[in-house]
């Protein structure tokens, strides 16, 4: 059987929506399972609207305003108005309007999860309803049955066992009726509450079930042809892998790279299932394929951009070394806090490290350092990473930045740059 997944930007209009009935139209007669994101710039959206109604703003109508009447105008084109698909959309956004009714609970990231998933729980209808309609027997199914997660919210950690069992137990007959579509990016709890698997996550849902039903593949339907050597929105040039080794992928992702997210790949190495990466507007063109391979030969360096970032220098109040005791309570409060660091480095009186900023966990964690620490700050920089990369190239790449720090190995450079 085949895996796809198709992100928000395949499925960001009815074309788009069209588009993906006509590729997996071509694998006709074939075991396929869809993972489906949210459409176009929903999850944002869905964020926005989370934000507005913790904190009980004005423009919280007006924002769901939007999300709804965007998916309307879809299926105003996808749909004769008799079909019962309204009534289903009407009907999982009314799960918003009971949510936002109520005092906003407590804890953001669980609001954020029950709200947020509605972009996949939508499309997802929509994609199904569209398949069926235009000769695809299609089921939609519920995720947040089959993948099993803790309930750290906006994090959900895999119950792998558990997901296992419902998953290999259920889906082989479901596939053997038709098509099988189902949401990105979305987990359950044990007592039924939504979670979320980390932006982006809908990558590691196709993974998930590939490895769970060993899948002969997965594809990723992206907007651009393959994995470059670097985001063509930044740089010129950019080349194409035709292949990657899982090693390769895993490195990528981990520094950074947008096209998967990073855990993605390690479920599919352990089954030596390869990933191929293919772009939904030239589905015949080959792509790339991450799969087991000898060394790959790298003549352009892989260029990776994480912008948005804050570099943070912490050092202890009393003006003492920065020791292990210190470490251990620094890292404590990171990981309390949910912030993942993406550099580090010691010096002897100071500890600097540079993260993701995410406005809320950034204020908490700032509040945890300060009765024993002190710290400064820059945000607005950027994490350049570059794999096999070759001195000169480097220095040319970064010659009109401002370098905050740097960390060379034999491999790979990272520069902090303003
Ligand atoms: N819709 C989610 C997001 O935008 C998940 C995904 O696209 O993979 O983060
Ligand atoms: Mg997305």
């Amino acid at each position: 059987m085949l895996v796809f997944k198709f992100g928000g930007a395949s499925v960001k209009d009815a074309a788009g929506v069209a588009n993906l009935a006509k590729i997996v139209k071509k694998y006709a007669g074939q075991q396929l399972l869809i993972v489906v994101s949210a459409m176009g710039k929903t999850t944002n959206a869905l964020e926005k609207l989370t934000k507005a109604y913790i904190d009980q703003s004005d423009n919280l109508n007006a924002i769901y305003t939007d999300v709804k009447e965007y998916h309307n105008h879809i299926l105003k084109e996808l749909f004769e108005p008799s079909h019962p698909v309204f009534n289903d959309i009407a009907n999982t956004f009314v799960e918003i309007d009971w949510m936002i009714e109520d005092e906003p609970h407590e804890d953001y990231d669980f609001v954020y999860d029950q709200i947020v998933s509605i972009g996949e729980l939508v499309s997802t209808r929509i994609v199904a309803a569209y398949l069926n309609q235009t000769g695809t027997k299609t089921q939609w199914l519920d995720v947040r049955g089959y993948i099993h997660t803790d309930n750290n919210y906006r994090e959900g950690n895999v119950n792998w066992d558990k997901t296992h069992q419902s998953i290999s137990g259920n889906i082989p007959a479901l596939l053997n009726k038709g098509v099988v579509v189902t949401q990105g990016f979305l987990g359950g709890t044990s007592e039924n509450f939504t979670t979320t698997l980390g932006r982006e996550g809908s990558d590691y849902t196709a993974s998930i079930f590939a490895s769970c039903l060993n899948a002969e593949s997965v594809t990723t339907w992206k907007d651009v042809p393959g994995i470059l050597n670097a985001d063509p929105k930044f740089f010129a040039d950019t080349i194409k892998f035709d292949e990657l080794s899982y090693t390769e992928a895993i490195e990528m992702t981990y520094y950074g790279a947008s096209v998967i997210h990073p855990k993605t790949i390690k479920p599919l190495q352990n089954a030596k299932i390869p990933l191929l990466v293919k772009s939904f507007t030239d589905p015949d063109a080959p792509g790339t394929i991450i799969k087991e391979t000898g060394s790959t030969v790298f003549d352009k360096p892989v260029i990776i951009l994480k912008q948005n970032q804050v570099l943070l220098s912490i050092s202890a109040k009393d003006y003492s070394f920065i020791s292990e005791d210190h470490l251990s309570a620094i890292f404590k409060l990171f990981a309390l806090n949910h912030v993942k660091l993406n550099l580090m480095q010691t010096s002897a009186l100071s500890f600097t490290v540079c993260f993701d900023l995410s406005a809320e966990r950034f204020e908490k964690l700032l509040s945890g350092l300060s009765p024993n620490f002190k710290v400064k700050y820059n945000n607005d920089i950027t994490l350049i990473t570059v794999r096999h990369y070759k001195q000169d190239a480097l220095r040319e790449l970064i010659a009109d930045k401002i370098v905050l720090l740097e960390q060379i190995s034999r491999n790979t450079a990272q520069v902090v740059v303003k």
